[in-house]
């Protein structure tokens, strides 16, 4: 097959994988009302051939935008109270992908893609990091199994012409130690993953005596899905590694619904979704200006799982005015689920404001590893500090308590207390499987399948053992004194 063959035209000039996709996605970009509509309508069409919305919109039409408010919502318990073939509305010839979401709160839910379903989303990833293509570095460390993001990168990069780095954060070989040893020699422009690893890898590093703004001058950006970072999250990383952050909010079910500009703000895809925010009690739509609402999102177009109305259960905040990026969508604040709301006697607190609340103070001392701990008291947070007697305690609860009006009571711990420090830099060893050993040599003797697989005490030292002892019975007593007295 050549370029010629497949429309794409641009010769030589192309990536390699180019060839393999029609490379029309941006034909299909919604933008202007009449598209927006034709593409609903196609949407609603589409899903009638998945079982679980043929009854559910039979004899419903949507002759305009406003009808998709009649259409009946797609709750996270229909997904999870049906098999994942009552959301697939395309002949099962034409599915590419099947992923399912991490399932951290109860079940599963499916995500099926087909070619065409792959192929829009991998233009939402191009434009966010459409700076990587020839000659930069991409390093993935998204999880291969089981979330889409993954995939969607690695395409990504292929068609954009950048070098790849498979190294999922999920896997036994590839720990925070060959991370950091490929950053530097494979000098690395950019690096995907979930947000805690510039944590982790800076922590690791710390440990090793390295310290990150220097160590890495290739690196240019970290781009992250999984979890909303708050400014001041995003402001403390690129604080510790002199790059800048980027950030991802979607899920495998309904796709990348936002990416951060360069200022910073998440931009709803509103060429590839409908987008609504709906009261939380009453689940009607919200006017413009409403503070604080529920996103539901309709996909605009996906062939093998359409969305009617999906139902996230996120909170979130519309920025006021324009963002001077001169981006034509909507900026949002994510501020978590709506059952992840913290209520404590009057007061509701969402993770968002806690942790940007918590990260204001803490970065004032370089720090963001910090661990929220509710009892019927208040809050209780842990926050680890350099130098931890320069950093008071009493201030701090001051602080957070008249900023999150609650009872909060913060404790300053050295460095190594929230994050174990041993399991940063002990990884086992992950072998090729075999079904010799050569006891007669001095090589490594195993006696069955399984210890030829994997060493799992390869890096562990005495040293390592007697820390990890001692951090169990710290953890044991600080555990019961929280109990008692937290
Ligand atoms: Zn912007």
């Amino acid at each position: 097959m050549t370029d010629s063959d497949t429309g794409n035209g641009g010769g030589d000039t192309l990536p390699p994988a180019r060839k393999y996709f029609s490379g029309t996605a941006g034909d299909r970009l919604a933008w202007d009302d009449a598209a927006r509509l034709d593409r609903l309508q196609y949407t609603v069409d589409q899903a009638r051939g998945a079982p679980v919305y043929k009854d559910r919109l039979q004899g419903l039409k949507v002759h305009t935008l406003e009808d998709l408010a009649s259409l009946p919502f797609t709750f996270k318990s229909d997904l999870k109270g049906h098999p994942a073939e009552a959301f697939l509305a395309c002949p099962k010839e034409k599915v590419w992908h099947f992923h399912e979401s991490f399932g951290t709160t109860g079940s599963p839910v499916p995500g099926w893609y087909s070619l065409d379903d792959i192929e829009v989303e991998i233009d939402v990833i191009d434009r966010w990091l459409a700076e990587f293509g020839p000659g930069k570095v991409v390093m993935n460390r998204y999880p291969y199994a089981f979330p889409v993001p993954a995939q969607l990168v690695e395409t990504a990069v292929r068609l954009m012409g950048g070098t790849l780095i498979p190294t999922s954060n999920m896997t036994y070989n590839v720990g925070f130690m060959r991370v950091l040893r490929l950053l530097e020699q494979r000098s690395v422009n950019v690096v995907t993953g979930m947000p805690l690893e510039a944590i982790l890898l800076k922590e690791t590093a710390l440990q090793l005596g390295m310290n990150v703004r220097d160590a890495f001058p290739s690196l240019e950006a970290f781009a992250f899905a999984g979890r909303i970072l708050t400014p001041s999250w995003k402001g403390s990383m690129e604080d510790d590694w002199g790059c800048t952050v980027r950030n991802l909010y979607g899920c495998t079910e309904g796709g990348p619904f936002a990416t951060s500009c360069e200022h910073g703000h998440l931009h709803l895809h509103e060429q590839f979704f409908v987008f609504e925010i709906v009261d939380p009690e009453t689940r009607q739509p919200l006017l413009e200006d409403a503070p604080v609402g529920t996103l539901v999102a309709t996909t605009l177009g996906r062939e093998a799982q359409p969305m009617i109305r999906y139902y996230t259960d996120d909170l979130v905040r519309v920025r006021p005015g324009p963002c001077p990026c001169g981006s034509p969508t909507r900026a949002i604040e994510v501020l978590g689920r709506a059952g992840d709301l913290i209520k404590f006697g009057s007061t509701e607190v969402t993770n968002f404001d806690l942790e940007e609340e918590i990260l204001q103070w803490t970065r004032e001392f370089q720090s963001n590893v910090f661990f929220v701990i509710i009892t019927s008291r208040g809050f209780l947070v842990r926050v680890e500090a350099r130098e931890p007697g320069k950093v008071s305690a009493s201030e701090g609860s001051r602080r957070l308590t008249d900023r999150l009006g609650v009872p909060v009571r913060v404790e300053v711990l050295p460095r190594g207390q929230l994050i174990n420090h041993v399991s940063l830099v002990t990884s086992p060893a992950v072998f090729k499987p075999r079904t010799v050993s050569d006891h007669r040599v001095e090589k490594r003797k195993v006696i069955n399948l399984s210890g030829g697989l994997i060493d799992w005490w390869a890096e562990v030292t005495v040293k390592h053992v007697l820390q990890l002892m001692v951090k169990g019975v710290r953890d044991f007593f600080a555990g019961w004194r929280i109990r008692l007295f937290g």
